[in-house]
Formats: structure tokens, sequence, C-alpha cells
């Protein structure tokens, strides 16, 4: 067994092998995967889209590889034995953050250690001049005034961490970015301790663990250096994950949501060369339509179009549901429910109207 090989099986010794007198022998070794974590173990140590050197000159290779390889490693286990016979097994990271108290330290230390670092390794890249995304760029203009300022305000909370801690850019409940930092591996993601709750898409590690082989005490040259390795395409694209979704047709306008159901129900089938679920279903959705025309159609849909197009489905519900009763041929009824079908879709259409 070579040393890759012994290290690929044997990866939670790392901590211990990754020593100063080692790393001589280190520095030729690139890391070769994810710690292969025990199938009980639901979480485990992500692997880095880098090498421990590529974000040379800013952050040092020996950091990088003590960092991940030990401090984040060290996180995971500890989150794994931690959460074991407890409500937290079996939950997903981040409802693990939105549960902890602080009556579970291991698991508020661990958990976040865990999601911040796991964080931490996206956001950085050694791709040189990445951009933040147009919307991205529109919002950090609109809250902060523009990069420049952006940048002032959370390198200044990074600074005004007292002892260890992260500084962040996240975004709210409403969709609003806001800079905050927290203690220790806590993170905007625990709303039972966070002063400031949201998403983090940028957060910047400021314990010295982060800096300190380098930097010494210097943690401000650290943090214009972290400037430079920003990896804006994940931030953005974390930006728009975060924002909140916007409400669709159907959860504005449930009456037409139920009229939907009945008519995927029927149509497809038809697709498919069966009319049966139309021939038993005509009546109820002739009465579906009849809901949705009855009921006031809601404010953002609310146009003469609208209207008009409700009408005449209330009306083509009503005449197909007479003409399977009195026994219309399959092709009569066929070109009945497709033309319904379309007209229910030019409702939807007029809805996703970027007007509306
Ligand atoms: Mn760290």
């Amino acid at each position: 067994m070579n040393k890759r090989q012994f290290l690929k099986t044997n990866l939670s010794l790392l901590g211990a092998l990754v020593t100063a007198p080692m790393l001589g022998w280190a520095k030729n070794w690139t890391w070769a995967g994810p710690v292969p974590a025990s199938p009980e173990d639901p979480f485990s140590l992500p692997a880095l889209d880098y090498a421990f050197n590529a974000l040379e000159p800013f952050i040092d290779e020996k950091t990088m590889m003590i960092h991940h390889g030990k401090h984040h490693a060290a996180y995971v286990k500890n989150l794994n034995a931690a959460i074991q016979g407890t409500p937290f097994a079996g939950k997903t990271l981040e409802e693990i953050l939105a549960m902890v108290t602080d009556k579970e330290p291991a698991i508020r230390n661990n958990g976040g250690g865990h999601y911040n670092h796991s964080l931490f390794w996206k956001i950085l890249t050694p791709k040189k001049g990445t951009q933040p995304s147009a919307e991205c760029t529109q919002a950090i203009t609109q809250e902060f005034g523009g990069m420049p300022q952006l940048k002032e305000k959370l390198l200044n909370a990074a600074k005004a961490v007292f002892g260890s801690g992260w500084a962040w850019l996240a975004v709210d409940a409403k969709g609003k970015l806001f800079v905050s930092s927290t203690p220790n591996q806590d993170n905007p993601l625990m709303t039972n301790l966070a002063a400031l709750k949201g998403t983090p898409i940028l957060g910047i590690d400021v314990w010295e663990h982060a800096y300190y082989l380098k930097y010494q005490n210097l943690r401000a040259d650290y943090l214009e250096a972290v400037w430079n390795v920003l990896n804006w395409e994940e931030i953005s694209s974390r930006y728009k994950s975060a924002l909140p979704k916007k409400p669709g047709t159907f959860d504005l306008w449930p009456m037409l949501g139920a009229f939907h159901k009945v008519m995927s129900e029927t149509f497809h089938p038809m697709e498919e060369g069966d009319l049966q679920p139309i021939k038993t279903r005509s009546g109820e959705m002739a009465q579906r339509a009849g809901e949705v025309a009855s009921s006031p159609i809601p404010a953002p849909f609310n146009t003469p179009d609208i209207a008009a197009t409700v009408k005449r489905l209330k009306k083509d519900s009503k005449a197909l549901d007479k003409l399977v009763k009195k026994q219309g041929t399959d092709e009569q009824i066929k070109s009945s429910l497709t033309a319904l079908h379309d007209v229910f879709h030019s409702i939807v259409g007029l809805c996703r109207d970027e007007n509306h």
C-alpha cells in the first residue's frame, strides 16, 4: 500500500499525519477524493475543486492542507458522532442548523464548522476576475451602493470579529442582502442563535487557523488577500438560489389549480388514446370551470382578457360535458377536449405574462 492508498482508506488519520515534519512529502501529495465515510456516517468531507496550492500567493498551500484536511475533517467527524442517537440524526445539515440551540454545543460547533467550511471552499477559486451576475450586481448596488462599499462593509465586519468567527454576505427571508458576523462556527442559518438570519452566500473564515501560518496577526492583510480569490460566479448562483420563490399561478389562484388537476388527469390519458377519464369526469370538470368563473379573479390576473377567457372556459366545459352526456363520438369528444385544453392554457399563459 503506497501513501496515497493508505490515506484514501485512513483519512481520519490525516489530522495526525499533517504535522510540520511531514509537510516535506505532503507537499507533493494531491488529495485523492472525499473522505470515504462509513455507511452509517451521514456527513463526509467534500473534495476541493482546486489544488491546495491553487490559491497561492493569497492563501498558502500549507494552510489549505491543514485547514481542509485537519480542521474541516475534524468538524465532520465530530458532527457525525454528536448527532448519533439524537433527534438531529437523519436530518439534513440545513435542518440541523435551523434546529440547533445553545443546549447542543457539539452539534452547534461541528454542524456550523462543516457547513461554513463547505461553503468557504466553494466561494474561493484560483480563477482570476470572476464577476457577479447582473442581478447580483444590481442587488449589491441597491443595498450597499456598489462593490467597493460591500467590500469595505464585509471586511470591516470580519476585522471586528472578536476572537474566532465568520463574516457573512447573506440573503434574508425577503430576498434582501445583508452583511453580518457570527462568533465561533455559528452562521445565519442558525435561527435560534444568529442575530441576523438568512442564507449565507459568501462567508469569510476569520479564525486564526485560516491565516496564521502566512499572515500571523495581520488579519487585515489576510482579508485583503481573500478578496482576490472570491468566486463571484458561485456567489451569484448562491444568491439566485437563496431568493424567495415567487408564488406560482396556482398558489395565487387555487380554483384554477383545481380545474388544472381535472384537466391534466383527463387530457393526458386522452392523448394516449384513453377517453375513459374524460367520459367519467366531464361533469366534474364543468363544475370546476363554473367555480373558477364564479369566484373573483385574483388581483394580479384581473384583466379583461383573462375575464373573457374564463367565461369561455366555463361555456366550453359545459358544452364538453353535454357532448359526453349525449354520447358524442370519440372524435367529437377529443376535439372538444383539445380545444378546451387550449383555452385553459391561454389563461395560464396570460397569467404568466410579464405585464401581470
Ligand atoms: Mn476554518
